[in-house]
């Protein structure tokens, strides 16, 4: 799949990561402890991630 440009990433250890972006067709966010209110933007995670093998 190609990269997304307008999916910028830092996890570089994620299957769907290249060089700074998303491959993913889409992408699950959720909240950090569950939930549906994150208090910023580090109160969220990646569900879609997947480690690299
Ligand atoms: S699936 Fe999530 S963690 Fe993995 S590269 Fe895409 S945005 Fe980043």
């Amino acid at each position: 799949m190609d990269k997304n440009e307008s999916i910028k990433c830092r996890v570089s250890n994620c299957t769907h990561w290249d060089s700074q972006y998303c491959t993913a067709s889409n992408i699950e966010v959720d909240v950090d402890g569950g939930g549906t209110n994150a208090p910023n933007a580090e109160g969220t995670n990646c569900h879609t991630f997947e480690p690299r093998s």
